[in-house]
């Protein structure tokens, strides 16, 4: 058997994510300097999801690498509704605090959106709020959803000008699919979103330059759905039997072997689009804090942020 080389450039997620955090702190030690306090990043996290209680550990954990004051809610299982809500009332109100995240799922009892609703927009660090929603998809300055925010930023680590661009997304979330059509959007891609009633799948994404595959299917995107050269973003995190009984391991949702053979450049799982959502959650954070304090002209624009009146985009 004759093993070719892998041809696309692969796109280290983990190595864009350290910079980012590395940016972060610069700017959080700044921001102290100014207003003597840090940002403040509060996550609520309701009983105790296995998954969750791993995301909520790391996001406490990074959050101190970089300088922000960390503060972990920890609820149990049976909080009312109520209760979570009055929780979210106090974090809105105290100054401390410039960014909320309320960790999901949340128990079937209590109502989701109701919750993300009682966040105020601006301590909304995971952009879910509506306000935010509107914010983004109508241009204005919005706090972004983090996953998405991070695919652009990967996106652009291989090409910074993404402008004219055909870009395919292939699932249409509210957490991810939407919001980075949104964001290519801005970037001035020409987008299509694709999902579950898409006719002819293979085919639509076989068109792309940008292949955004956000699905929770392993390795649903073949390598000949796409186009030689494309820049291949796996959103994908799919745990799946290894060979030895018992033993699981990560893939996403882009068949990487194949793909890594026609892509000009792709991410890894992991290591690819993960390690970006916390790096993005933080830079929201400082954002928010900024913006709290009315120095947020003192930031590089996040994704989605219109760049300032006399800055390079
Ligand atoms: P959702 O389940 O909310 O959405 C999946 C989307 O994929 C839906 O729009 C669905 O279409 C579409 N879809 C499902 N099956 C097919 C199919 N056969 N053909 C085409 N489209 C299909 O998933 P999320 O957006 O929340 O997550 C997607 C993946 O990203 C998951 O693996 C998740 O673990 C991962 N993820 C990773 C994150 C990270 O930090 N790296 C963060 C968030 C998610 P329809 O709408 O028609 O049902």
């Amino acid at each position: 058997m004759t093993v070719t080389a892998p041809k696309a450039r692969l796109i280290d997620g983990k190595a864009v994510a350290a910079d980012l955090r590395a940016e972060v702190a610069q700017g959080v030690e700044a921001f102290k300097k100014r207003h003597g306090i840090a940002p403040g990043l509060a996550v609520v996290l309701v009983g105790n999801d296995p998954a969750s209680e791993v995301y909520v550990r790391n996001k406490g954990r990074q959050t101190r690498e970089v300088g922000m004051n960390s503060v972990e809610d920890r609820l149990p299982a049976e909080t009312t509704e109520a209760a979570l809500l009055d929780k979210v009332a106090a974090l809105n109100a105290d100054p401390t605090i410039h960014g909320i995240l309320v960790q999901l799922p949340l128990p079937g009892h209590i109502d989701e959106r109701r919750v993300i609703e009682a966040i105020t927009p601006e301590k909304d660090v995971d952009g879910f709020h509506p306000i935010n929603v509107g914010r983004l998809s109508s241009g204005e300055k919005a706090l972004v959803p983090c996953t998405p925010s991070g695919c652009i930023i990967l996106a652009k680590s291989v090409a910074t000008d993404l402008s004219g661009r055909e870009a395919v997304i292939v699932g249409r979330s509210n957490i991810v699919g939407k919001p980075l059509a949104q964001l290519l959007l801005r970037e001035n891609c020409t987008v299509t979103i694709a999902h579950s009633r898409t006719r002819d799948l293979p085919q639509v994404v076989r068109r792309a330059d940008i292949v955004c595959a956000a699905v929770g299917r392993p390795e649903m995107v073949r390598g000949d759905w796409i186009m030689p050269g494309a820049i291949v973003i796996d959103v994908g995190i799919n745990r799946v039997p290894a060979g030895e009984p018992g033993k699981t391991r990560l893939v996403g949702d882009v068949a990487f072997d194949e793909a890594v053979q026609v892509a000009g450049a792709i991410t890894p799982v992991p290591g690819g689009v993960g390690p970006m959502t916390i790096a993005c959650l933080l830079q929201n954070t400082l954002a928010a804090a900024c913006a709290a304090h009315d120095d947020a002209d003192r930031l590089r624009p996040a994704p989605g942020q219109a760049p300032r009146s006399g800055q390079p985009s």
